[in-house]
């Protein structure tokens, strides 16, 4: 006959070995509700299932072997049991923790490259890209405009309105800016209330169309928004330097920004809600600037 603490040990390994199972399930869940729907959460569902089965032949061997001795390969069963539970258990753990991990550091990354109050794109990540943009063109061969846009007095709406509402507006323009741009378009925040526009695969008057479409519509969309309960408008213009990547010249991001800046700067010098174009290498060689 065999010791009952035998029985007793092999029946809490079972036991304890479902119970861990048990627990996976519960992280193999927590893990599904983090995953997109489809794709690798319906291999999680395909494990749950596994998981449960598991769980069901734990519990279908303490039957078949309650009140019957083991035999010493029998033994082994609950062990094995025991030790698949603690490995599936571990496995479904890690996989959910690093998940989360992974989730965080990929907030954290677009934390870093976006801007908190408009969510466009910042500085740091449009250096990075205009950077990449400009190789891949000059090794393509491929054409590459940028806007510079700067809101016309905008001083003038943060000492009326407030810098609450000047925060508004910033949101309201860049969403008609967001709106009007194509997926491949990009566009970042360049300072307080700078925005450039990269436009890849667009041509200097394809540039300048959408410069100028997107200039009227700023002009003829108001803010509207309640102001000391009275219903009101805000308006504002802006100005947009036009610039293109010089294929002929080893142009760098650096110049082609340059040039867009000048060419905002003469918008704003020749009357404001303006786009200005910058045409050739540099306004010292002799670069036009054309107004509208
Ligand atoms: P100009 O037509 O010459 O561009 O005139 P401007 O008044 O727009 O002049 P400038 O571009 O020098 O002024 C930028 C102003 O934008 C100054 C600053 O108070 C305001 N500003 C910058 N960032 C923010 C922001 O995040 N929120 C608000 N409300 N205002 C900002
Ligand atoms: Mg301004
Ligand atoms: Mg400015």
């Amino acid at each position: 006959m065999f010791p009952l603490y035998i029985h007793k040990l092999m029946a809490g390994l079972l036991f304890v070995g479902a119970l861990l199972l048990v627990i996976s399930l519960y992280f193999v869940r927590k893990l599904t509700t983090e995953l997109p729907a489809g794709g690798n959460r319906n291999w999680w569902k395909l494990l749950t299932a596994l998981i449960v089965l598991f769980i069901s032949g734990y519990i279908g061997f303490y039957g078949m072997k309650s009140g019957a001795s083991y035999s010493n390969s029998e033994m082994l069963v609950p062990i094995i049991f025991f030790f698949g539970a603690i490995f599936v258990l571990m496995v479904c753990l890690l996989a959910y923790r690093t998940t989360c991990e992974l989730k965080r550091v990929f907030v954290l990354e677009q934390e870093s490259i976006t801007d908190p109050l408009m969510g466009i794109f910042n500085r740091r990540h449009l250096d990075r890209r205009l950077q990449e943009e400009v190789i891949r063109c000059h090794r393509y061969n491929l054409l590459l405009a940028v806007l510079l846009v700067d809101i016309d007095h905008f001083k003038k709406v943060n000492d009326t309105w407030g810098h609450q509402i000047g925060d508004l507006m910033l949101k309201h323009v860049s969403r008609i800016f967001v709106d009007a741009l194509r997926q491949t378009d990009m566009i970042a925040r360049f300072g307080g209330e700078e925005f450039v526009i990269l436009l890849p695969h667009t041509s200097e008057p394809e540039a300048y169309q959408l410069a100028e479409r997107l200039r009227k519509t700023v002009e003829k969309t108001p803010l509207l928004l309640t102001h000391k309960g009275a219903p009101t408008e805000v308006r504002v213009t802006i100005s947009i330097g036009c610039a293109c990547l010089l294929p002929e010249e080893q142009d760098s991001a650096f110049d082609l920004l340059e040039r867009a800046d000048k060419a905002m700067y003469r918008a704003k010098h020749e009357g404001r809600n303006l786009v200005v174009r910058c045409l050739g290498h540099s306004l010292e060689t002799g670069c036009q600037c054309e107004g509208r």
